[in-house]
Order: C-alpha cells, then sequence, then structure tokens
C-alpha cells in the first residue's frame, strides 16, 4: 500500500471518498482548511471526528490570507447565501451557477492541493485524496477530472522525490450514488458537516445542504438524515 494524504472538510464528499481509499493506501495524514469560511469549526469538529474514527493524523492548515482577498458568501456573513428552499432549484443551472459565483473563493482548490503536495511530498505519500465528484464538477471546474489531469501533470515537475497524484474515489459518480455507498459501506451519518453554514445543526437550505437532502431522499432515505438538520 503507498501511502496518502487526505484533504478531509469533514464533507459527506471527502468522508466516502476517504472511506474508500483506505482500502487501498496508508492514509497517513487529513488537512482540514481553515480559511475563515462560515462552518470551519463544525467542519474541523467533523474532520477531527471521521480522523480519529479511522486513527489517521488530523492537523488543521490556517489560511487566514484567503478570506481577506475579497468578499463571498462562504467567509462573509455580509453576503447571502443563495438558498435552495425548494430541492427543484438544483435543476436550473442559471441557479446553481449564480450560487457558485456567490461562494466562490479564488483558486482555492488549486491552493488546497498544492499545500497538501507539500505535505504529501514531505511524507512520502504518492496519492493525495479529494472529495471530488461529477454532481459539483458541473459547476465547479475545479472539481472536474479534467483539472485534476492537468493539475497531476503539473505535480511532476513540481515536486521530484515523491511526486503524489490526485484521486478521488467518488469522481465519476454524483451524491445519490455516493449515499447509496455511504450506507453500502455502513459509515456512521453523524459524522459529516456537508453546511455551508457554521450554526448548531446544519441549514438544510444552502446548495450544499440541498444537495445532500436531495440524495438522500433520491435513495428513499430522508428520515435517516432528518434530524441532522
Ligand atoms: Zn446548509
Amino acid at each position: 500500500m503507498d501511502r496518502a494524504v487526505t484533504l478531509l472538510s469533514g464533507g459527506l464528499d471527502s468522508y466516502l471518498s476517504t472511506a474508500v481509499a483506505k482500502q487501498y493506501h496508508e492514509v497517513v495524514l487529513a488537512l482540514t482548511f481553515n480559511y475563515g469560511q462560515r462552518a470551519a469549526n463544525q467542519e474541523t469538529k467533523a474532520a477531527q471526528k471521521i480522523a480519529k474514527l479511522w486513527r489517521i493524523k488530523h492537523q488543521v492548515v490556517e489560511l487566514p490570507w484567503l478570506k481577506s482577498l475579497g468578499e463571498n458568501a462562504l467567509t462573509h456573513t455580509t453576503t447571502l447565501l443563495p438558498r435552495f428552499s425548494d430541492l427543484e432549484k438544483l435543476k436550473d443551472k442559471k441557479a446553481t451557477e449564480k450560487s457558485a459565483e456567490a461562494v466562490w473563493v479564488p483558486n482555492r482548490n488549486g491552493v488546497f492541493l498544492n499545500i497538501a503536495a507539500s505535505f504529501a511530498e514531505s511524507l512520502g505519500a504518492t496519492t493525495i485524496i479529494t472529495g471530488f465528484n461529477r454532481e459539483e464538477a458541473a459547476t465547479f471546474p475545479d472539481n472536474s477530472s479534467d483539472y485534476v489531469h492537468r493539475l497531476n501533470r503539473a505535480l511532476e515537475l513540481s515536486t521530484l522525490l515523491y511526486p503524489p497524484k490526485v484521486k478521488s474515489y467518488v469522481q465519476e459518480i454524483n451524491k445519490k450514488e455516493m449515499v447509496a455507498k455511504l450506507i453500502e459501506l455502513d459509515l456512521p451519518l453523524d459524522n459529516f458537516w456537508s453546511c455551508y453554514e457554521g450554526k448548531e445543526k446544519m441549514c438544510g437550505v444552502c446548495e450544499s445542504c440541498a444537495r445532500t437532502l436531495a440524495a438522500f431522499k433520491a435513495n428513499d432515505l430522508s428520515e435517516k438524515i432528518s434530524h441532522r438538520f
């Protein structure tokens, strides 16, 4: 088994991807980034819980400068988070594009992955796990397999001793399929945090919550997750 570093935000996607990755890699480190996002504390708590469950060393990387680059709804409460109270709105491409723009943090995943590559190379880890998936890639180009492919080419040149490859074990599936896999693997449903807000419970109306709710609903499993909202 090769060594791997996982980007564990504590959300559904990275939770599941890391669960599958554990079958193929020795996951030596889980990284969570605090860039001043609304949900930073909840995401860190969720990631700590997951890392503890699987006995993976966990580290929080502080990136305060990322928030200072400009206002967006993910890091600034003064900017309104788009609401998806009606799950049908998820099918409206204009609405999801508008939401993506509202929560966009400049080159966030590019920064995360290059930081992860430094950790990976220093630890002799040749894989970096992410939770990129088909559903998010439809709106976010930095979740796409094309991005991963091109980044991996760049990492071959920006690292020397242990060139790592970025890999997501949920890259080709959507959230409905991810929930089915979560249930199949019998993973605890209280461990992840998939909400842009950082309140006591997940808000249920931000795009991330809406996608999670829709995925459970599509599997006829709404009752399994309703207590989290
Ligand atoms: Zn939410």
